[in-house]
């Protein structure tokens, strides 16, 4: 029998288990997770710290029981792996029990990405979290879902966010103006404090278009989240528990603070285990997710993937990316090689009350260096028929290759539920298939009045970028 084992129980390792089990029940399939948890969507942290999601149970796709009753795999959590030893195919795993060696035949190193720590003074106070991990959640929502006690409420006022809220809550500092620091300025406010974001560089949400950071900016302000750019923060002061911000600048103070400044693949066992790294510091595989080393694969956010626009390994370390490349790998090991599929670095992100998407590639550096001669333009269409109740603003950017017309990437924004995120779908196509942009323009989208405009904003910016070319 033929023994497939996987290092990480999260979106790309359960991912390959289960594909190899059902489609190769003789397989011996053995799962190594260092935590308790495995199959969670750590996507939904922030909603659960927001509080809209009540327990970290409905975050779990499927229990480690289903797994192995059901499934048949044989999942043993709180087991760490140390070590990859490639040449005797054997890999060491500690646990509370001691240590244990397991053969393998195919391996997956599946071991995700840890929120970087930045080399800030004060990182290691009281009140400093970060959010990559099922226990970071709870920490997080066991701090902002607290309780407060009458003399907390007898504080004045401390700002705009508590005016509605019978709770008033201290200031909170947030590091990092990413994705994963935008939700948790929403799940932070909707808790009744103050949020201050500090963002190093000149705009928030840098992997986007300018025109959908400064859409999204406004709104975080007119959601009364302070936000602080080209702000570096330089030390987290006070005595055992975090007091204020320090930048250079000055001095905010806060009670708490969320430090979100981005993610690096975990790739320190792969390392030692002489598995090449790529130059974007992931984990270079093949279109199989295949390693240098026969036999071991990576995939999910340790991993490089090839982008749909550039062709050059990418990290993007989004969930999809990780359940596809998972499933691809259960389906090679049990037999028919597959290949996972490009990235095209598509994301989605809410703030408050908007929505916001991205795909391809936007930055016209980038592109350039990939060989094209990048154009872009913004438009600002209605989301819904004119006289149609409601509705709001799509803002649309496109970026294309000036001489071929080729759509190289876009970026929404619009009010939550206006359809930014699924109107970015279309682009996802484009971006994909290597589409003109006078294509684009010319593609059959649905439409009727409650849902957009007969030229649907997508199709207008196409219209607007091919006119000007
Ligand atoms: P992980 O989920 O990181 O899992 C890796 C697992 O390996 C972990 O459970 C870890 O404990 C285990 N492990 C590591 N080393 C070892 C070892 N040596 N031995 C045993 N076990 C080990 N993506 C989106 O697409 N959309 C979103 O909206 C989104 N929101 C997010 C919000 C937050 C707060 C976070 C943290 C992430 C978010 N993501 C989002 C990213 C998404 O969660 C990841 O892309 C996805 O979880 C990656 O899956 P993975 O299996 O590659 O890695």
């Amino acid at each position: 029998m033929s023994t497939f084992v996987v290092v990480g129980g999260d979106a790309a390792g359960m991912s390959a288990a289960s594909k190899a089990k059902r489609d190769d029940p003789d397989l011996d399939v053995v799962v190594f997770e260092k935590g308790e948890w495995v199959s969670y969507g750590a996507c939904g942290l922030p909603y659960y710290v927001k509080g809209e999601i009540q327990s970290l149970d409905d975050l779990v796709s499927v229990t480690p029981e289903e797994f192995r009753e059901e499934r048949d795999v044989d999942l043993r959590t709180g087991h760490e792996v140390v070590d990859v030893d490639p040449e005797s195919r054997v890999v060491t795993a500690q646990s509370d029990d001691g240590e244990l060696r397991q053969e393998y035949d195919h391996l997956l190193v599946a071991t995700g990405a840890e929120a970087v720590t930045p080399s800030i003074e004060g990182m290691d106070r009281e009140g400093v979290y970060t959010l990559g991990s099922m226990s970071d959640g709870r920490d997080l929502r066991e701090y902002v879902g607290r309780a407060r006690s009458d003399e907390d409420l007898q504080q004045p006022d401390r700002g705009p966010a508590c005016q509605f809220l019978e709770t008033c809550n201290g200031p909170v500092g947030i590091v990092g103006g990413g994705y994963i620091g935008v939700e948790m300025a929403e799940a932070i406010a909707a808790n009744g404090f103050e949020v201050h974001l500090f963002q190093r560089g000149d705009r928030i949400l840098k992997e986007f278009s300018e025109a959908t950071s400064e859409a999204v900016l406004d709104h975080l302000r007119d959601e009364d989240v302070a936000v602080y750019l080209g702000e570096e923060v330089e030390g987290l002061a006070g005595r055992d528990r975090v007091e204020a911000v320090v930048t250079g600048d000055g001095r905010v103070p806060v009670e708490m603070v969320l430090v979100g400044t981005g993610v690096r693949p975990r790739t320190d066992l792969a390392e030692d285990a002489g598995i090449e790294l790529g130059e974007t510091g992931a984990i270079a595989t093949d279109a199989y997710r295949e390693t240098n080393v026969p036999d071991v694969y990576a995939a999910g956010d340790c991993a490089e993937a090839e982008h749909v626009v550039t062709g050059e390994p990418a990290h993007v370390p989004l969930a999809l990316t990780a359940n596809r490349h998972g499933r691809a790998v259960g389906k090679t090991v049990a037999g028919e090689p597959t290949e996972g599929g490009r990235v095209a670095g598509t994301a989605a992100v809410k703030a408050f009350e908007m929505e916001a998407a991205r795909t391809g590639v936007l930055d016209h550096e980038r592109a350039r260096e990939a060989g094209f001669e990048p154009m872009t333009e913004t438009i600002d269409a209605k989301s819904r028929a004119g006289y149609y109740p409601e509705g709001g603003t799509v803002r649309v950017t496109l970026t294309v290759d000036r001489p071929s017309g080729r759509v190289l990437g876009g970026s929404l924004a619009s009010e939550y539920g206006e359809g930014a995120v699924h109107r970015s779908h279309a682009l996802v196509g484009a971006v994909t298939e290597g589409v003109a942009v006078d294509e684009l323009s010319n593609y059959d989208l649905a439409y009727a009045p409650p849902f957009n405009t007969t030229w649907d904003p997508v199709l207008t910016a196409a219209k607007v970028v091919d006119g000007k070319r």
